[in-house]
């Protein structure tokens, strides 16, 4: 037996219009292509905040407890592995941004699939791709801040001759730095004691990543990386940005 409702879903729904909005309609969710991210918003701000790789354990428990404390939006992929589940193989969800880089990578993790299989999913991700970007991208002069954890096989050695500029205050610890896409930015965190890159320019090949992405377009952009399971430093260097960037 269902319970008699008070009010219609109709007579709700136009309670709810007179007042603009109401946070219990906001969608809790984005996705491209069955990709998904849970969005968790606190207060109002132009800052957005993404955790994409589900292996990078130490960033997405440190990004969870920055949201119960800053304002903002934050963006967090529901996979406990990097590469994700995507039409019957995997994508890498940072490598979907463009078409070109998603071939790349579809090619490489699904080495099986015909061109016309390789082609419907580009396909696919070309129709989603302009929602989840609007939803992840902040408005006019908002930031958007991405935390990534690393290991042995990558580090600010691989983005230094990539880069229009750099800052290398640490390089002791090569696997934790900021990689930027606004020069202003890049000005305020080369004063920090941490590394720092500037890539302005989206730098060749494009790898479907949204740091390239973001580049292209003008949005300001920090990629906050910082070696698997090393919490204090990633946590350190995401205080600094919150207190001195705008
Ligand atoms: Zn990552």
């Amino acid at each position: 037996m269902s319970r008699p409702a008070t009010c219609s879903r109709r007579e709700f729904l136009a309670f709810a219009s007179l007042f603009g909005w109401l946070p219990f309609f906001r969608p809790g969710h984005v996705s491209l292509a069955g990709v998904r991210f849970r969005i968790v918003r606190s207060g109002r701000s132009k800052r957005r905040y993404l955790w994409i790789h589900g292996n990078e354990e130490t960033a997405r428990g440190l990004l969870l407890r920055h949201m119960q404390a800053h304002d903002g939006t934050a963006f967090f992929i529901e996979s406990p592995t990097r590469n994700v589940p995507f039409e019957g193989g995997q994508i890498d969800p940072n490598r979907m941004f463009s078409r070109a880089g998603a071939e790349i990578n579809l090619k490489s993790l699904n080495p099986d699939w015909p061109p016309e299989r390789i082609a419907h999913a580009l396909d696919l991700l070309d129709r989603g791709r302009p929602k989840l970007i609007a939803a992840l991208f902040p408005p006019a002069g908002g930031l958007l801040v991405a935390l990534h954890n690393n290991s042995e096989d990558y580090s600010v050695a691989h983005e230094e001759p990539l880069s229009d500029a750099g800052s290398l205050r640490d390089r002791e610890h090569p696997h934790a730095f900021f990689l930027c896409t606004d020069p202003a930015d890049f000005k305020i965190l080369s004063e920090s004691p941490y590394n720092v890159v500037l890539q302005q320019h989206a730098p060749q090949p494009d790898d479907g990543s949204l740091s390239r992405l973001a580049a292209a377009r003008g949005v300001r952009y920090v990629n906050l990386e910082s070696r698997l399971g090393n919490r204090d430093r990633q946590e350190d260097m995401l205080a600094w940005l919150e207190w001195h960037l705008p």
